[in-house]
């Protein structure tokens, strides 16, 4: 099932324009989008109450079915990603888990991406098998990897992810959109729908954490899944009772985030240029992964399916382990914390926090060496966060601080 490419559901105006006003729900008099913050609704009759409890997508019966402001958010989303319609969910683990356990049942197969954020490959690793359902991984870079895995009749999922966490591998799109048969996904939380539309390229679902640059501020945790109507409405009806329900007021700050989402990422995107460029420079840097960046093994696909290079940098920094804790340690303008996509500039050591119960062959797997710090560039000035990266390299450089003799 794919998508018509050229049935945007609103007029061809550029995504900078529609992000401004998308996603509001409401009688048209709030110029800033509503907060609902009701659980619950109430109907004039029970004819009403019935025909709210039964409809599927009802934005106005209880709140776990769904919300007016949550409903804003559904529909913005839809819009930048030219989908037909979207289910929110309390995190982007909350729309991972439902699209999985959503759709697949006790033998089914799914063919999943090895590169992945590193609690959707625990799902697949550690609960798929609980629930009978069969994980082949395969490496999302390699061409036709995808559909080689695929076992016809049996195969109901295949998931990528793209840019993927946290070497950002980026995985052919139109590859992915042309198998047919079972439902394929992309995970396309470092993309934003600013950067590509996956099902622009025929894919059947794209979800997000809307926690990251959707959102953008780092003051909502929200997921969504984007799609078909026919797709979207069987997971409603899965979300239901998943339980896993947004929260109005983090997709009241998600609409709030969305209508600076396309300057946000441009911005973003331009610093993470110049500075994945002053990193390649350095001699005590390693393997600068960019999109945009020429050295960037799938650049040229990149450049092909997405707008630009996006917010995130990945490098390694000499010294391992202890040059990457080091380094994560000195940084003063950039910040140590986890998550991407807002305004401020953020490192994470995947080695010793997101990925450290991994041994050090599936780190590897995993394109994470001891030393790779993942950055997200925020909206400071560049030149800032060059002086910054620069010193906290020669504090990595230098190696421990000697105990002091007193
Ligand atoms: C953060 C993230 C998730 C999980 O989202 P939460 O909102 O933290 O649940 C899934 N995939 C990717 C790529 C992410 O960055």
């Amino acid at each position: 099932m794919t998508n018509d490419p050229d049935a945007p559901a609103r007029p061809a105006l550029d995504a900078q324009t529609r992000a401004v006003r998308a996603g509001r729900r409401g009688d048209g008099t709030s110029l800033a989008p509503v907060l609902w913050p009701t659980s619950t609704f109430v109907t004039p009759t029970v004819d009403d109450a019935r025909r709210m409890a039964t409809s599927v997508g009802s934005d106005r019966f209880y709140t776990r079915y769904g919300n007016p402001t949550v409903g804003g958010f559904e529909d913005a989303i839809a819009e930048l990603e030219g989908a037909e319609a979207a289910r929110a969910f309390s995190s982007g683990m909350g729309a991972v888990s439902a699209v999985v356990l959503g759709l697949c049942s006790s033998g089914d197969h799914i063919v999943a991406q090895r590169q992945l954020y590193a609690a959707t490959q625990l799902l697949f690793q550690a609960v798929c098998p609980r629930f009978g359902i069969d994980v082949t991984f395969v490496d999302g870079t390699e061409p036709g990897a995808f559909a080689a895995a695929v076992r016809p009749g049996k195969t109901v999922l295949v998931f990528g992810e793209t840019p993927a966490n946290p070497k950002l591998d980026v995985i052919d799109l139109d590859a992915l959109g042309a198998i047919a048969g079972p439902i394929t996904v992309v995970d396309a939380t470092f993309g934003t729908p600013i950067l590509q539309q996956p099902l622009r390229h025929g894919v059947d679902l794209v979800l997000h954490s809307a926690t990251k640059g959707i959102a953008g501020h780092n003051d909502a945790t929200l997921g969504v899944v984007a799609g078909s109507r026919e797709l979207i409405d069987w997971l409603w009806g899965f979300a239901v009772l998943q339980g896993a329900s947004a929260s109005p007021y983090d997709a009241l700050n998600a609409i709030r985030g969305i209508r600076t989402l396309p300057i946000r990422i441009r911005q973003q995107s331009e610093s993470a240029l110049v500075l994945a460029r002053a990193l390649e420079a350095r001699p005590d840097v390693e393997d600068v992964r960019y999109p945009g960046l020429p050295s960037h093994p799938q650049h040229e696909l990149a450049m092909r399916q997405m707008s630009s290079g996006g917010g995130l940098v990945t490098f390694d920094v000499a010294g391992g382990l202890e040059g990457g804790r080091r380094f994560v340690e000195a940084v003063r303008i950039a910040q140590l914390a986890t998550s991407l996509g807002g305004p401020e500039t953020l490192v994470t050591h995947p080695a010793s926090t997101t990925h450290v119960n991994l041994l050090p062959d599936e780190l590897a797997a995993n394109g994470i060496g001891p030393g790779t710090i993942r950055v997200s560039v925020g909206l400071e000035h560049v030149d800032d966060l060059i002086a910054d990266f620069a010193q906290a390299l020669d504090v990595a450089a230098a190696g421990p601080v000697p105990p002091s003799v007193s």
